[in-house]
């Protein structure tokens, strides 16, 4: 459910307009709605209810100051993948015991920031890792509470590129290989292991790869107990789905995903942690874009926007879905006509959609792409020197732009000169 609903023939980002946002801050944008944000994390810290839990959003997915400081200060935690997201976190006020750092690649800087600045645990990844963290820490003079990411070898069933739960993939040690790695993260003086770690992927519409995950880290808990690690923490990370075409697609709902995690690791007494980024934020955004031109081509007939692949780059990197709607509603009964659907930028790879039904549009009229909160503004480029277009926050009848629009001039000087030049 989301707040992105048309009122009399228009659509609106909950009280507002989006008529009137794009009339003041020009075309493409994205649009966050605060009630829809509020919403997905309030129905998942729900469904963990009745469990010591904690939402860790990941920032990763739309990570603006302005969405940041919402979810905190609703109570959510953070996962964050680079130093620049820790420090974002820390500048949006969110205190380092609600951070939780992920990813393969942490610098030793990233690690020591992050010890510096308060961290609530670091989820490792490799023993190298391990190495440096623990080397860090005792430079520091602190204790780093760790988690291990295990890779449990499940198929996640979804886009190659955002598996990360198969032997195969980057992520993680191989499940097999726990119990000799936990002993040699016991054996590190500046390491604390708390817990496990796992994320098997992004946008699971299916929740038996999760239940499989799951029953094996409950498994694994047993094994590491009996070994001697306190294991009190089981961080779950995120990958539920948000349905992209809303037509055709049921994910399983927060409150089944809640059940399915009391009933695999809810008997084991750990403290909870969820890492969600789509669920909480893919639709709590659109991208609204104009039509530059229609364009009549062989057998086909072309809607050039001006949004692009630079700004919204999940159907180019993805081949992904986004149902795209009319400003203006249609009216009842319209015959609907097949468009292919596309940016300005000098690839064919900018196409947004092939022969995609719409009502009959014309230049200047304006265009929604739902679900396009997540993995959307913070994957923008200014590919083709296009400006990385502006973010806008609603919250009832109230609208303010969270990042402006920068200038040519801006960009441009972003540049330096060699003097010999
Ligand atoms: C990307 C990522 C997430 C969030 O995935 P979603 O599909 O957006 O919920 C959570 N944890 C880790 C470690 C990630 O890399």
């Amino acid at each position: 459910m989301d707040h992105f609903l048309y009122r009399d023939g228009a659509l609106f980002a909950e009280d507002v307009p989006l008529s009137e946002i794009a009339a003041a801050v020009g075309t493409p944008f994205y649009v966050y709605s605060t009630a829809t944000l509020l919403r997905h994390y309030t129905v998942l810290d729900e469904a963990l209810a009745g469990t010591d839990h904690l939402v860790c959003y990941a920032m990763k997915a739309a990570s603006n100051q302005a969405i940041l400081k919402t979810l905190a200060q609703a109570g959510a935690g953070m996962d964050v993948v680079s130093g620049g997201e820790y420090l974002r976190a820390k500048a949006a006020g969110v205190p380092g015991e609600r951070i939780v750092f992920s990813g393969i690649g942490k610098t030793a800087d990233e690690i020591r920031m992050a010890l510096t600045g308060g961290i609530r645990q670091f989820n490792v990844e490799s023993e190298p890792e391990m190495e440096v963290l623990n080397r860090v820490a005792g430079e520091v003079g602190v204790t780093a509470p760790i988690t291990i990411r295990v890779n449990p070898d499940v198929d996640a069933k979804t886009h190659a590129k955002i598996a990360t739960g198969k032997s195969e993939n980057k992520f993680g040690i191989p499940i097999a290989r726990a119990r000799e790695v936990y002993a040699m993260a016991a054996a590190m003086e500046h390491l604390e292991v708390i817990g496990i770690d796992v994320h098997i992927g992004s946008q699971l519409t299916d929740l038996a790869p999760f239940e499989l995950a799951y029953q094996k880290v409950a498994e694994l808990t047993g094994i590491l107990r009996a070994d001697g690690h306190n294991i009190r923490r089981l961080d779950l990370g995120g990958g539920l789905g948000i349905p992209y075409a809303r037509s055709n697609e049921a994910p399983p709902l927060p409150v089944e995903y809640g059940a399915m995690v009391q009933r695999t690791v809810g008997h084991l007494g750990c403290e909870i942690e969820i890492e969600p980024g789509r669920l909480i934020a893919g639709n709590a955004g659109c991208m609204i874009s104009e039509v530059i031109y229609v364009k009549s081509g062989e057998g086909r007939d072309f809607l050039i926007l001006d949004g692009a692949m630079n700004d919204l780059i999940r159907p180019a990197m993805y081949e992904a879905h986004h149902d795209i709607v009319p400003v203006i509603e249609p009216e009842p009964g319209v015959e609907q006509v097949p468009y292919d659907i596309v940016g300005p930028v000098c690839e064919s790879g900018d196409t947004f959609a092939k022969q995609r039904m719409m009502p009959p549009l014309t230049a200047g009229d304006l265009v929604a792409f739902r679900s396009a909160g997540a993995y959307g503004a913070v994957m923008s480029s200014e590919y083709n020197t296009r400006p990385l277009i502006p973010e806008v926050l609603v919250k009832g009848d109230q609208y303010a732009v969270i990042r402006r629009r920068p200038t040519f001039d801006e960009m441009i000087n972003r540049d330096s000169i060699p003097e010999w030049l």
